[in-house]
């Protein structure tokens, strides 16, 4: 069975960037990756400097080239298990193979689920749209409808309200919004239709309205809604990790050790730090090393008796449409 230091489950924008760091740090890293970057439907990345509007998988390609020109090894595949193996992983493919690592970087991301409307999956990262940062300038000024799916759609047709004149709030399925929300649409000029939507039309290959159980038929160009989002964390069952609601009621998480600097405030942009540079010391204090001043050390967390595979915390109270604060990121805290 193959050995290194480092495997990296999941080869999309995280996993890539944790890897290239690893590999730059001089680590054996393999990355594993299942090639179905969350934003692949999507045309172009956006809000992304130097490379703004690149095609998602170019993104991908490139890290690749970067992380192999470092000496990183890369293979396509599917994750289907891990388990503890003496002081470090076996990994299990799709098909049988197995790799060993001392520890995992893990960075499958999430999926996103939609609502159970017929018409909406075929239009995914296109004319339906979950994000004002990835895509709003795209749908600018266009009639827009955002399809109530919780209590933060509220929030999220307000985002959306500064892209367009024209913006619609279908209630859908939704309880009655209350006083305030609804005074906070009505106050930006927003529409509020109440009742069932039951489709998305389109007319050639665009979206052209929003059907409602009622027969009407609602004008609309772009249809903004807010995913369900769930870690992509099957595989790590065995090892005690299984995804549970987050508290935002936006998805599945897994739950992560939570770098606290003080009450109540999370750990500033540890979230979007894919490789181990932050972890709960013995004190609940957080302790922070670059990956160049990771040693390997002898005993390890497990005999300090700590938990052996510390989670960064990825998960913000506060997420954007776009979920890139939700996905499950998992460091081993080097050895
Ligand atoms: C339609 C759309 C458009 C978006 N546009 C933008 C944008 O313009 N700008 C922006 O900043 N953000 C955008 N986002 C958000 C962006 O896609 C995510 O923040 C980003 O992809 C997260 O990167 P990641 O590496 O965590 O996960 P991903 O990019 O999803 O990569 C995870 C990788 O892990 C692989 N994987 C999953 N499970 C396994 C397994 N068991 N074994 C092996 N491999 C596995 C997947 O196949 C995938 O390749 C968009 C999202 C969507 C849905």
């Amino acid at each position: 069975m193959s050995e290194y230091e480092v495997v990296v489950i999941g080869g999309g924008a995280a996993g890539l960037s944790g890897a290239l760091m690893l590999a730059r740090s001089r680590r054996r890293v393999l990355v594993i990756d299942a090639g179905q970057p969350r934003n692949a439907p999507a045309d172009g990345v956006h809000g992304l400097l130097g490379r703004e509007g690149i095609p998602p998988l170019e993104l991908v390609a490139r890290g690749r080239d970067e992380v192999r020109g470092y000496g990183g090894e890369i293979v396509g595949g599917e994750v289907t298990g891990a388990r503890r193996d003496g002081d470090g992983f076996a990994v299990e493919l799709a098909g049988g193979d197995h790799v060993r690592a001392r520890r995992l970087l893990v960075t499958t991301g999430l999926s996103d689920e939609l609502p159970d409307v017929p018409g909406l999956r075929e239009r995914w990262g296109r004319d339906l749209v979950h994000c004002p940062y990835c895509h709003g300038w795209e749908v600018r000024d266009e009639p827009i409808g955002v399809l109530a799916t919780g209590p933060a759609s509220v929030h999220h047709a307000l985002l959306f309200r500064q892209l367009t004149g024209d913006l619609m709030f279908f209630q859908h399925r939704q309880p009655d919004l209350g006083d305030e929300p609804a005074e906070q649409l009505a106050a930006r000029g927003v529409t509020v239709v109440t009742g069932e939507v039951a489709g998305i039309e389109v007319t050639g290959d665009a979206i052209s309205g929003v059907r409602l159980a009622s027969g009407s038929l609602i004008p609309r160009r772009v249809i903004a809604v807010a995913t369900r989002m769930v870690a992509r964390a099957g595989f790590l069952a065995e090892l005690g990790l299984k995804p549970v609601p987050h508290p935002s009621g936006m998805g599945e998480h897994i739950p992560a050790d939570r770098p606290h600097r003080g009450p109540g405030r999370l750990g500033g942009r540890q979230r979007d730090r894919p490789v181990g540079a932050g972890r709960l010391g013995r004190g609940g204090r957080r302790t922070r090393r670059r990956a160049d001043q990771l040693r390997p050390r002898g005993g390890g967390d497990a005999a300090r008796g700590r938990r052996p595979l510390a989670l960064t915390h990825a998960n913000a109270r506060r997420s954007f449409p776009c979920g890139k604060r939700i996905p499950a990121i998992c460091t081993g805290g080097f050895p």
